[in-house]
């Protein structure tokens, strides 16, 4: 038996967990995570799916994200949901009711509820991920942690578009409104999905390429409230490249009505092609 299933076959007591040997988790997390979360992470490493945990890249105030390393050496991006305050639980529960894969979910129980919106996250990436729209892949989800694709290299994570944006000329902005556009429409006709907080601040620019981020506020389209996201997310997104990117784009609704015409137009493209 190695030192973990030991580990996780006795009841786990702080002095316990103060034990553990393993340097490459101990020395970055052992400060910072609570008991189930510490546990959680032994059992994703008992699966092989992650041999290191190195140092935090974003804490925000419900998730943290994490760079860490496969047994291949390999990058890897976790995201650990640690609290959900009354006011996050407040916020997201309009992104969970009235969608039809979770009825029946009650907010009670906070602990669900943070399980339940990291496996929504990967959910959304997974289907996202097959519609052809440029997310982190996604690679494993175990209670209140995410495994995903490390966008970035070395360790260093890729600037969001807002960091980067001033840097980068006029074609690759265009090429990336292009492709943010693309992905909204294939997010919705063939994902049956909207962001719903798609913005400036949610998108990775990497080798010079948009990557869709933080997706586990998407709804489905059925939701009562998914066109009011998607012109949401659109508005967002027009606004930023108009007005602080000062790039010559279509108006909203124009972009609107690209995006609900989307799939007629990739269809007349088949067509063509005959
Ligand atoms: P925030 O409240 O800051 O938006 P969040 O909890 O919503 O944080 P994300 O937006 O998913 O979490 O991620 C936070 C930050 O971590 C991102 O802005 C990005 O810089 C970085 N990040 C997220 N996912 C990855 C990834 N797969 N690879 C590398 N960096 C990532
Ligand atoms: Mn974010």
């Amino acid at each position: 038996m190695n030192s973990i299933d030991e580990f996780l076959g006795r009841k786990p007591s702080k002095r316990s967990l103060r034990r553990i040997k393993d340097k490459d988790l101990y020395e970055t997390v052992e400060e910072v995570f609570d008991t189930e979360t510490l546990l959680a992470l032994y059992e994703i490493m008992r699966r092989g799916i992650v041999s290191k945990v190195y140092g935090v890249i974003s804490s925000g105030k419900e998730a943290r994200i994490y760079w860490a390393k496969d047994r291949k050496g390999g990058d890897l991006a976790l995201k650990i949901y640690l609290t959900m305050t009354a006011e996050f639980r407040k916020s997201i529960w309009k992104y969970i009711y009235g969608d039809p894969r979770f009825e029946g979910m009650s907010p009670r129980n906070i602990k669900q509820l943070i399980y339940l919106w990291t496996r929504k996250e990967f959910r959304n990436l997974k289907r996202l991920y097959e519609a052809g729209v440029r997310v982190p892949k996604p690679i494993f989800v175990y209670k209140n942690i995410l495994v995903m694709e490390f966008i970035g290299k070395n360790g260093i994570r890729a600037p969001l578009l807002k960091e980067v944006y001033r840097d980068l000329d006029l074609d690759t902005h265009k090429r990336i409104f292009n492709k943010v556009i693309e992905y909204i429409a294939r997010a919705y006709h063939l994902a049956n999905l909207v962001h719903a907080d798609l913005s400036e601040y949610n998108i990775m620019v990497y080798d010079s390429e948009p990557v869709i981020i933080d997706v586990s506020q998407a709804v489905h389209i059925a939701h009562m409230n998914a066109l009011e996201f998607l012109r949401r997310d659109i508005s967002n997104i027009v606004r930023f490249f108009k007005y602080e990117v000062r790039l010559n784009i279509p108006s909203e609704e124009e972009v609107y009505k690209e995006v609900m015409e989307w799939k007629l137009k990739e269809g007349m493209k088949e067509e063509e092609k005959e």
